[in-house]
């Protein structure tokens, strides 16, 4: 059996970077990974600009000025912000102007307001700037043709403010990864199904659908497959043939009804994984396809409990599905160091871990265990928590107040 370090190095190295690309436009950009270096069209700034609300000046005309020995300069104009200059500032003069204004021939420094007093058509710099002092040049943040962002970037905030600002109308990101999701076992209804005795709802569905689009992913969800092996063979190639990656969950256990690991091997597929050292979600397979796509689909068989199913989720899946998004770097989940409130305990043999809450204090992270059963089996109280603390491998007790690392999931 793989310790989780060893699944996760494994599963990563069977990923490779998505190849196809598509344009998209800034309103839809948001967290898609961009796929193309972007050459900046432009310089940035534009041109020499101001950072702050004052005058434009000559540099050897105001260096030697001090409070006892102001100098007066003559004003030559106002240049409001997105106006271009019209006349430039000679020996003496001045200019009034204004954030992000840009700045007249001649001048070189900006004297902010705050040190000068306005006289009708002069103004009195009472203070000496440094040389050039609050101007932003002309090319200072980026030159044109240098390359804007590299691929492999995820698309947030800032990147949309640099792409806007560039003119880059249309993005070139990847294809996001399409990943289809099958929920195996006789037992599962939809939601909307009157309940009868044995039944349970397939909760699964819904949350693998909501952390595939959180990692990137476009889930297909695919429904409930009983468990018959024709049913599920069948289900199974189908799944293949329209995703980039197939997760399913149930089945990859040691029951009477578990055949998903048979139906796999029959199927042409590689197992590379079939069991990780880890409480909650020991049955992990993994399997690959041999394909002439742009990649073999990858196979994630999870198991069906609710909470195992997702902490392997979180744990092996997303990591593989960031890095088929294009994502270049950061595919791991994030673990943080922080104290424990209350004791956390563990069988030892596996990888444990255990849900609750972690929030930052003035010491630094604090986590709190979820009250409740912490079995595999409690959809119920994983709800509303945000993080899984991690009992290593070989450790049966962290006592409160000690250490831990903590995976964030929130
Ligand atoms: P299995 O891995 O198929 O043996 O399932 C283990 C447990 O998880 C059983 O109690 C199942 O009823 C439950 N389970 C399996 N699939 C789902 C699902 N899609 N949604 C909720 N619970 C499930
Ligand atoms: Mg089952």
């Amino acid at each position: 059996m793989l310790t989780a370090p060893e699944a996760e190095a494994k599963i990563l190295d069977l990923v490779t970077s998505p190849i196809t690309l598509e344009q998209v436009t800034l309103e839809t950009a948001l967290g898609r990974i961009l796929a193309a270096s972007i050459p900046s069209p432009l310089d940035f700034p534009h041109w020499d600009n101001s950072a702050m609300d004052g005058y434009a000046v000559r540099y050897e005309d105001v260096q030697a000025v001090t409070a006892e020995h102001p100098r007066a300069l003559v004003l030559t104009e106002t240049v409001p912000a997105g106006r271009s200059p019209t006349r430039p500032v000679g020996p003496g003069q001045a200019a009034r102007i204004l954030t992000g204004s840009m700045l007249p021939a001649g001048a070189d420094t900006i004297v902010i307001q705050e040190v000068t007093q306005r006289e009708g058509d002069r103004v009195v710099v009472l203070e000496a700037p440094a040389p050039q002092q609050f101007v932003r040049h002309r090319g200072s943040f980026c030159r044109a043709g240098d390359a804007l962002m590299a691929p492999g970037l995820a698309i947030g905030g800032p990147e949309l403010a640099a792409l806007a600002a560039a003119q880059c109308v249309q993005v070139p990101v990847f294809r996001q990864p399409r990943v289809a999701i099958l929920s195996t076992g006789d037992e599962l209804v939809t939601p909307e199904t009157p309940l009868q005795p044995g039944q349970i709802v397939d909760s699964n569905q819904y949350a693998l659908a909501a952390l595939v689009r959180q990692a990137g992913g476009v889930p297909l969800p695919l429904g409930i497959v009983p468990d018959q092996p024709q049913a599920l063979r069948a289900a199974i190639e189908s799944a293949l043939s329209q995703a980039d990656l197939v997760v399913s969950s149930g089945g990859v256990s040691v029951g009477d009804y578990d055949y998903v690991d048979e139906i796999l091997a029959e199927l042409g597929a590689t197992l590379h994984i079939r069991a990780v050292a880890v409480k909650p979600g020991k049955p992990l397979t993994v399997a690959t396809f041999p394909a002439e796509a742009e990649m073999a689909p990858l196979y994630f068989g999870l198991p069906g409990n609710p909470v195992s199913a997702l902490v392997t989720f979180w744990r092996f899946v997303a990591p593989a599905l960031r890095k088929r998004s294009g994502l270049g770097t950061g595919w791991g989940p994030v673990f943080v160091p922080a104290i424990t409130r209350h004791a956390l305990k563990a069988g030892g043999a596996r990888e444990s871990y255990l849900w609750g809450d972690l929030k930052p204090t003035a010491q630094g992270y604090e986590f709190t265990l979820a009250g409740g059963g912490h079995n595999s089996g409690n959809l119920i109280n994983l709800a509303g928590t945000n993080a899984l603390a991690v009992v290593p491998l070989g450790t049966t007790l962290i006592p409160a107040g000690e250490p831990v690392q903590v995976m964030v999931v929130g």
